[in-house]
């Protein structure tokens, strides 16, 4: 199998029949043997019968429906894990994305030796909030990854098969792919000019909580690929310095009592000083911080990376 498209689709009734035909249309006329996975990802429409038209009328096409609406990451992994091709390319349902794109993305993917092709709405037809807000968010996304993309929410991304199917996408991580197959070992990532389109039937599926989500999602990354595999060194190292500080600041509180009192002098009450109560607030905060960075070793023990994240490939050893 050449390619897998995978699709996530959530109330796109109107928009199925157009795009499968558009893909079928497109692939056949360029030899590319390829499969269409499209995940109802629990649309409230009759995107399931029609995707049932769909599959009962074209071999190629795959559909799975989830039980409620999981998000569009999780509908992404689940077509990852069904895909079998060589390439995959992901594409919203909507028809903003235009799957003349494709034999060229595969292309690059296959004789370019990309891991990940992503597409690059330079000439968006979005609304203007959309519009700057994404470039806001490109330009912090830049900044924290130092991945140099224009557009890395862009749905229409081209894979390595090897790349989807050796990482895990959940909440709404489906607009940081690029980072995680980067912190999987997976470098070579290019970029496209694509085609974008004002969305033709419905309506989009985010409201303006998207930007609230994405950049703490973008903060969870940036702190699980820098410390997911070592806590202790993020927290021990607050931990300790905080620790550190109360104790000299009480150290010192504590001896200059006892030098006033070698000298017989009226010393203040070491509780007289707001100075105590900063020691020992740091203090605690900081063995809680050690504590939480102790926790967190042990979690990740008990989970250890899967084998398949980390092999590539194998000779005469079974693991
Ligand atoms: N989508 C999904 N589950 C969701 C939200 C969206 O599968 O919970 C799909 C949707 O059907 C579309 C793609 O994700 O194929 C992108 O969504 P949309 O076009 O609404 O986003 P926008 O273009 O506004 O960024
Ligand atoms: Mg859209």
């Amino acid at each position: 199998m050449d390619l897998s498209v995978v699709v996530p689709a959530y109330n796109e009734a109107e928009s199925l029949p157009e795009l499968a035909g558009w893909i079928d249309r497109v692939c056949s006329g360029a030899a590319i043997d390829y499969e269409l996975i499209i995940i109802d990802d629990g649309s409230s429409d009759n995107t399931w019968d029609v995707l049932r038209q769909l599959a009962a009328g074209n071999g190629r096409i795959r559909a799975v429906r989830f039980r409620r609406n999981y998000g569009k990451a999780a509908a992404l992994q689940t077509g990852f894990e069904a895909s079998a091709g060589a390439v995959v390319i992901t594409m919203d349902a909507d028809l903003q994305d235009s799957p003349d794109e494709i034999p060229e993305l595969v292309r690059m993917v296959r004789e370019e030796g990309y891991h990940i092709v992503s597409g690059w709405k330079k000439k968006r037809y979005d609304p203007f909030i959309k519009r700057t807000t994404s470039k806001l968010y490109n330009y912090t996304a830049r900044k924290f990854s130092g991945i140099k993309l224009h557009d890395f929410n862009c749905g229409l991304k081209a894979y390595d098969g090897e790349v989807v199917r050796s990482i895990e996408v959940y909440g709404e991580m489906h607009r940081y792919i690029p980072m995680l197959a980067r912190e999987a070992g997976f470098r070579n990532i290019g970029e496209k000019v694509v085609q974008h389109r004002a969305r033709k039937y419905g309506v989009t599926k985010y409201g303006l909580d998207r930007f609230l989500k994405g950049y703490l999602d973008m903060l969870t990354i940036s702190f699980i690929t820098r410390f997911g595999k070592s806590p202790m060194h993020l927290f021990g190292t607050m931990g300790t310095l905080m620790f550190l500080t109360g104790f000299v600041l009480a150290a010192y509180l504590g001896i200059r009592k006892l030098v006033f009192v070698y000298h017989n002098l009226r010393a203040p009450l070491v509780t007289d000083s707001p100075w105590f109560y900063i020691a020992l607030a740091v203090m605690i905060i900081g063995s809680f911080l050690f504590l939480t960075g102790f926790l967190a070793e042990l979690v990740n023990r008990r989970s250890p990376d899967r084998n398949r994240y980390l092999i590539r490939e194998k000779l005469n050893t079974r693991v």
